[in-house]
């Protein structure tokens, strides 16, 4: 097998029929950048950045986390990485963070875009880093845990203010800087088209978004196999951010789990989505199936199956059906 998909990465990266979906990686630390020549990536869907603060005992200083970005950008060679700003809070907590709170429900608690708005200057420092480390280069940055399009206005402002600053000290500036959102909560999907035009580009957070549609903690493991991530309302949802995307003209990505397993990959192919975010070891796999999905027939089960699933059957069977048939 790990022949099989040694092979393949000399392979182009497209469906049966020719579509090209491009297989990124999910990385957050200097060790897992060697993968990306290894797995074959397209290049990183989703860089953790907090996992740097995870590690250490302080606040990583601002040196240390622009030498990470620096280090990373230089690992991908020109390949398109997206850096996340710091994702903590939650089920992430970092032990020398005195602000930290205890809290009820921490998942839908003070974490992620929430927590560095209300701490701006740990945000500015990490943009400053990031602003530096990609001069010369394009920066993609995207905000975790959007709720409301405020949010994205307000770390926008934050932005700009840096650029402006580091511009006045003629500090070598990246060549175009993109601002995503990553889809996690609920709420956005009744603004989609709003959600698209205030946006670059916009990344699935699958996990968080299946706890939060189905109300599902994604560390219960009592849980962990009562709800189907294949099911039709969660497929539909998805469809739905795939279809404003392309009406929008906006760049949409997944960078969950979801992405790493070929049959929920195909699906999500199936339902429109040509970028996806994995776990490096995923890639041969879901390359396996790429390369041999007639994506032309999936879409027409798609469009027979997604508002009527045959004989009532569960989607994740008729799914299977689907790709052992062919
Ligand atoms: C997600 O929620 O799907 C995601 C990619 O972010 P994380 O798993 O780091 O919360
Ligand atoms: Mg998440």
């Amino acid at each position: 097998r790990q022949e099989v998909y040694r092979e393949l990465r000399k392979k182009p990266s497209v469906t049966k029929d020719g579509v090209q979906v491009d297989l990124l990686m999910n990385a957050g630390l200097a060790v897992d950048l060697p993968q990306l020549a290894e797995a074959g990536a397209a290049g990183i869907g989703l860089f953790r950045t907090e996992l740097q603060f995870m590690v250490a005992s302080t606040f990583p200083r601002a040196e240390a986390q622009e030498k990470l970005y620096r280090d990373v950008l230089d690992a991908a060679r020109g390949k398109p990485v997206t850096f996340r700003t710091i994702d903590i809070g939650g089920d992430k907590v970092l032990p020398y963070f005195k602000g930290s709170i205890q809290e009820e429900n921490p998942a839908l608690g003070w974490r992620a875009i929430r927590l560095t708005l209300d701490r701006p200057g740990l945000l500015r420092t990490q943009i400053r880093a990031l602003l530096k480390a990609c001069g010369g280069r394009e920066l993609k940055l995207m905000l975790p845990m959007v709720t409301e399009l405020g949010e994205i206005a307000r770390a926008r402002e934050i932005i700009d203010r840096e650029v402006r600053h580091l511009s006045r000290f003629a500090h070598h500036l990246p060549t175009s800087l993109k601002l995503g959102a990553m889809l996690e909560v609920p709420s956005l999907l009744f603004q989609l088209d709003e959600l698209m035009q205030a946006v670059d580009f916009v990344s699935v957070g699958s996990n968080d978004l299946f706890q939060f549609v189905m109300a599902v903690d994604r560390g219960n493991t009592q849980l962990s196999d009562r709800f189907d991530t294949l099911s039709t309302p969660f497929l539909r949802v998805l469809k739905q951010i795939a279809d404003a995307g392309v009406r929008n003209h906006t760049p949409v990505t997944l960078c969950g789990e979801l992405a790493g397993k070929p049959i929920s990959a195909m699906a999500l192919i199936g339902l429109g989505y040509r970028s996806i975010s994995m776990s490096p070891a995923s890639i041969g796999p879901v390359k396996a199936m790429l390369t041999e999905l007639p994506l032309d027939e999936l879409k027409a089960f798609f469009d027979d199956n997604l508002m009527a699933p045959a004989q009532g059957l569960p989607m994740r069977a008729l799914l299977h059906a689907f790709a052992d048939d062919r």
